[in-house]
């Protein structure tokens, strides 16, 4: 069955306050609207049409060189620019989608074209995270059930025909609509929806065009055997061992390069300056409630752990059996689900100081979010 896609990129997209069709702006480096056009080149997709903005057609015209579309030159409104599209569309579905949505997924795009054949129409919607209220000036007139509630995405998908003849009528009234499902909703039936994912978000403000960037940063930490003990202790763990490691606090090296690793990442000085081990406060701590206090520390800046990764380099003792129960702990104390937490751990084939079983050495390397 063919396919065409409409892609509506007939707006200014003033809301973002930029000088040109927000669109066109660039989001890590590529065209908003490149970014949406690629994420429909699959072979289920017959015909693609991007419906454009005039003051637009410099940049539309590059692009048709750059890829397989059909440009129609869109309207006023945007009821207008998709029966103008939906002219020329050749396929018997039709899905039409926002250019400002460059995120969307194949699955969604693959899910539309089934939804449309199992039950006519095709909307992308997912269940709203707010209590919604229908307001009247200031006044909070209703409030229909969350469970209830969705919001609406694109892709919407329909057959071509269907669409266009909700379209024929909707033109000749004075109302406006913001997506095709309420034209269908008005003028054939009630349309269906299909789940798709939040990620699947439009680029509306200027805000939106800035990427999250990821902070990366790196923590190393070795401490030597030698304390009359008959464990050590790793990300919190308790590991049976002939001897304890020697250290001011609880010698939990793992969690010390963690914790300089995080500190790194924020651009804030080492766990020496934090944790002093001139200061007595910190003599024998539970390096856990000190990984709590850089947490706290890089929550002051809107930062928190994305993801880790700790490598442990130890001759002994063997530290297999408790791997999981390590990726546990700081799962527990980070915060962080443990598929985003790695951990390894190997020996140093008897070479060097870790070889020759003296000491323990850990790399920790992680990856910050900007939460606030
Ligand atoms: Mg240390």
């Amino acid at each position: 069955m063919s396919v065409s896609v409409i892609i509506c990129a007939a707006g200014k997209g003033t809301r973002a306050g930029f000088s040109n069709n927000k669109i066109l702006a660039l989001y890590e480096g590529i065209p908003v609207i490149e970014r949406t056009i690629s994420a429909f080149l699959l072979p289920e997709i017959t015909q693609l049409i991007v419906a454009y903005n005039k003051e637009d057609e410099a940049e539309m015209l590059a692009l048709k060189k750059k890829y397989p579309i059909e440009l129609v030159e869109g309207g006023a409104v945007r009821t207008q620019t998709v029966y103008n599209a939906l002219q020329a569309a050749t396929g018997e579905i039709v899905l039409v989608h926002d250019g400002a949505r460059p995120f969307v997924s194949t699955r969604e795009i693959l899910d539309c074209i089934a939804c449309v054949r199992a039950h006519d129409s095709a909307i992308c919607a997912v269940p709203v995270v707010n209590t919604q209220a229908q307001v009247i000036g200031e006044e909070i007139v209703a409030v229909p059930s969350r469970a209830e509630c969705y919001d609406v995405l694109t892709p919407q998908g329909f057959y071509t025909k269907a669409l266009l003849k909700c379209y024929e009528k909707a033109l000749r009234g004075q109302k406006s609509y913001t997506d095709d499902g309420s034209v269908y909703a008005e003028f054939c039936g009630k349309p269906h929806i299909f789940v798709g994912s939040r990620a699947n978000r439009k680029l509306t403000y200027a805000e939106d065009f800035q990427p999250h960037p990821h902070r990366a940063g790196f923590g190393v930490d070795t401490h030597a055997f030698g304390k009359e003990q008959n464990f050590i202790t790793l990300c919190g763990v308790q590991v049976p061992s002939e001897s304890g490691l020697i250290a001011h606090s609880d010698g939990d090296v793992a969690v010390h390069a963690l914790m300089d690793a995080l500190l790194s990442a924020a651009g804030k000085k080492d766990i020496g300056h934090y944790f002093p081990d001139t200061d007595e406060k910190w003599r024998g701590a539970n390096s856990m409630s000190m990984l709590a206090e850089v947490l706290r520390i890089l929550k002051e800046d809107g930062l928190s752990p994305a993801s880790v990764s700790v490598a442990i380099q130890a001759e002994k003792p063997r530290l297999a059996k408790y791997i999981a129960a390590m990726q546990q702990s700081l799962s527990t104390a980070l915060s962080l689900s443990s598929d985003k937490i790695g951990i390894s751990a190997g020996t140093n084939e008897k070479l060097g100081y870790v070889g020759e079983g003296k000491g323990i050495t850990v790399y920790a390397y992680v990856l910050l979010k900007q939460t606030q």
